[in-house]
């Protein structure tokens, strides 16, 4: 399997950040006060880096890390309901070992594919300012720079992930079509690649509690967008 040697050095500088006052003092009282199921276990409290392959064909995009999800295990989308819905469509897309994603050493492995969030610290009430969005959006910058080589599929959960990805392609130097649709399940649009290869970007709800308990955004939805998403990123051979 190839490997790059960028994400991975990224990943460890990245767990390092401090640039925002209120989200570091909250990821790290969040992991004293701790949840009461969760007394007995040790938090993260750190950025949570992405995970998965570190040469990508499918990258995923999301908002932040939760409080007691990975924000306590360290490992992004794991340990909540949001990454119940997310690890198990990925499953049954055939792009991860497990449908479930519990703990770091649980066993789960994604093909091909890597998890990223747009903000890397826990935020209160899972929204993060506009600055420390853009204070997060240099290291999301980063990160698509180094994945770009072996990215063809682009799955942004929801409007804040959407708006930041598109934000940071153009950032890294990538041209994107002046008519792009407006965030919503489903929305795509393909550019053409500074290496000249064609990439999509498209969106999903966010699988998050408020969605998925709503039924605003129901599992085949996700898995419908996720299937979608993966055959366009293993369509061609890199
Ligand atoms: S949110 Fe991002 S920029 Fe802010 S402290 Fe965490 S890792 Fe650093």
């Amino acid at each position: 399997m190839k490997s790059n040697l960028k994400l991975t050095l990224l990943d460890k500088k990245l767990v390092k950040c401090r640039a925002c006052p209120r989200l570091v003092n909250w990821r790290e009282e969040v992991a004293v006060t701790k949840r009461k199921a969760y007394q007995d276990e040790k938090y993260w409290g750190k950025p949570v880096p992405g995970f998965g392959s570190n040469y990508p064909r499918l990258l995923i995009v999301g908002l932040a890390p939760g409080a007691h999800g990975a924000n306590r295990t360290g490992r992004i989308f794991t340990g909540d309901s949001s990454g119940d819905w997310l690890y198990r469509a990925l499953y049954n897309a055939k792009l991860a070992r497990l449908p479930t994603s519990t703990k770091v050493d649980d066993g789960q492995k994604l093909s091909d594919t890597r998890i990223t969030c747009a903000v890397h610290c826990a935020p209160p009430e899972n929204k993060p300012t506009r600055e420390e969005l853009a204070n997060c959006s240099n290291w999301l910058d980063l990160e698509l720079r180094a994945s770009f080589p072996s990215v063809r599929a682009y799955l942004v959960l929801g409007g804040i992930a959407w708006k930041a990805t598109a934000n940071s392609l153009r950032a890294i130097g990538e041209e994107l079509p002046r008519k792009r649709p407006n965030f919503g399940h489903g929305a795509k649009f393909e550019f053409q690649g500074s290496d000249g290869n064609i990439r999509l970007v498209i969106g999903s709800y966010h699988p998050s509690q408020q969605n998925t308990f709503t039924g605003k955004l129901t599992r085949s939805q996700l898995d419908s967008v996720v299937r979608k998403a993966g055959r366009f990123a293993h369509a061609k051979p890199l």
